[in-house]
């Protein structure tokens, strides 16, 4: 059994969809492995007038969604749980929030440790760390770790003005910037492969790779999220965090360093090295896409969505060319494509080999595709098929996946927060490069006007997406 944590949790934005849908159901299982049993409370703030009583019945409920244990499990559990109404701007709350911690601390016996969790609105990040630090929440004998949701700003420049405001009140090493893609079992995994096989490791540069390209795409649309998505785009949305960092666990040197100072540093050296775009190049390079509604004419258009404008210029799909300036990397293409409405859900890494690896003896033009989401035991495919079954023995799992383990992402970086380790959280450094980046492609995007809506629901986006790739002589793998 893992050995128990002690910490008062307190979730602004507690009564909301992330901390149900999430944060609860994974505070629950980190329960039920016995990690946290009795020197824990939560405080789940918002601004609501809930009793302890009531929002107990609502994290109860959010429970029985996920899982058919006994109730008086979940009622225990959910005596850990306390309410606070509270508004972000007000003075007065924060010393009563301060009160209750402290109170609950002795109750409890959590060491003075503090996990505050930001499950709330990005305009308010600042304005909670700043009133933190000023009303005096953070304990002095024990730990006090800041925990932020995505979007960390919306551009590099408010990017850096958050920052700004939350490194006032908080060191770098005590926030945890979430991307919940470092949460998942296989982005872990990927140093561990690295590391493992030394012939695949050898074979991660620009003499073996020809290129690689990252999907993620969705077969939903925007759903009840037309509103959020209206101010992000899946440039901002997906791209600039989930896919860079994809792109960080594959391509960053040394996978074999365990200190979080050299696995940073080296992303961060990554991304220092990506080739930013002219406004040219950003034509050449990036396309974008909006979907239609589907051949039926069954499904709704983006722009026919809630809360969507009618001639909205956000994409919901886009495909690019990302290239690095790095010795390792020079002259390799990184293509990445994210969509909504796509064929499928896919969530893969493929890595195309030259000729050439054949001196590393991997069969010359070899595909290997790393499957971000396991559900099944076909992780990683080589030409397709599963990996034992390929006939080639240059990669191999460290050891059999346990699926039963089925760790969720919240729940290892819930974890990993408790447990003081930073690797699987994104750092400063590396949010400033991808920002820069990304903000090159937005603002020429912003200044011209796109022929949208241009690809049907349930397609691969549009048409220059197989383009891009075709003009270097490639196509995608995923097709
Ligand atoms: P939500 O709208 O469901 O919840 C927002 C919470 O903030 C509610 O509890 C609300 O009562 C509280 N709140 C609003 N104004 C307040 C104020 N003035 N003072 C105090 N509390 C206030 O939103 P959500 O979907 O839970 O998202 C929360 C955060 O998590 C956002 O930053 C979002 O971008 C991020 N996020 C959410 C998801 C998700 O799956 N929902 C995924 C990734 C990131």
């Amino acid at each position: 059994m893992d050995t128990e944590k002690s910490a008062i949790f307190i979730i602004f934005g507690g009564s909301g969809d992330l901390a149900h849908r999430k944060l609860y159901p994974s505070l629950f299982r980190l329960y039920k492995t016995g990690l946290l049993k009795d020197h824990f409370a939560v405080i789940g703030t918002a601004r609501r007038p809930w009793s302890d009583d009531y929002f107990r019945g609502t994290v109860i409920t959010s429970l029985e969604e996920s899982f058919d244990d006994d109730k008086k499990i979940m009622e225990e559990f959910a005596k850990h749980f306390f309410y606070q109404s509270h508004d972000v701007n007000d003075s007065e709350h924060y010393i009563a929030l301060k009160n209750l911690a402290a109170k609950l601390d002795d109750q409890f016996e959590a060491g003075h440790n503090r996990v505050y969790y930001m499950a709330i609105a990005p305009r308010f990040f600042g304005t909670v760390a700043e009133h933190l630090n000023s009303e005096g929440l953070k304990t002095k004998d024990g730990y006090n770790r800041l925990v932020i949701e995505k979007p960390f700003g919306r551009d590099l420049d408010s990017a850096c003005e958050l920052n700004g405001n939350i490194s006032k009140a908080f060191p770098e090493d005590d926030i945890y910037r979430i991307d919940h893609y470092l949460g998942k079992e296989m982005i872990q995994d990927i140093p561990n492969i690295r590391a493992n096989n030394p012939k695949f490791e050898a074979a991660l540069n620009n003499k073996y790779v020809s290129n690689i390209q990252v999907t993620l795409a969705e077969s939903l649309g925007v759903e009840d999220r037309g509103g959020y998505y209206e101010t992000a785009g899946v440039l901002r949305d997906m791209v600039q965090n989930h896919i860079m960092q994809i792109i960080g666990s594959i391509a960053s040197d040394d996978p074999e360093a365990k200190d979080a100072g050299v696995i940073h540093k080296n992303k961060c050296d990554l991304f220092a090295s990506l080739k930013n775009l002219t406004p040219e190049e950003v034509d050449k390079n990036f396309v974008r896409g909006q979907y239609d509604t589907d051949e039926l004419g069954d499904e709704k258009a983006y722009r026919q969505e809630d809360k969507v404008a009618e001639d909205s210029q956000i994409e919901t799909f886009t495909a690019g060319k990302v290239e690095f300036n790095s010795k390792r990397w020079s002259g390799v293409p990184f293509y990445v494509r994210s969509g909504k409405r796509m064929p499928n859900k896919a969530s893969r890494i493929d890595i195309v080999f030259n000729e050439k690896v054949s001196e590393l003896g991997i069969k010359p033009n070899t595909v290997l595709t790393l499957l971000i989401e396991r559900t099944n035991d076909h992780s990683i495919l080589i030409n397709g098929i599963d990996y034992k079954e390929s006939g080639q023995d240059f990669i191999k799992f460290p050891e059999e996946p346990e699926f039963t383990k089925a760790c969720e992402a919240y729940e290892s970086l819930i974890i990993d927060i408790l447990s003081g380790n930073r690797v699987h959280f994104t750092l400063w450094d590396e949010l400033r490069s991808t920002w820069k980046y990304i903000d090159s492609i937005r603002e020429r995007w912003d200044s011209q006007k796109a022929d949208f809506p241009n690809y049907i629901s349930g397609t691969m986006g549009p048409d220059s997406a197989e383009m891009l790739l075709e003009r270097d002589g490639n196509s995608w793998i995923w097709d």
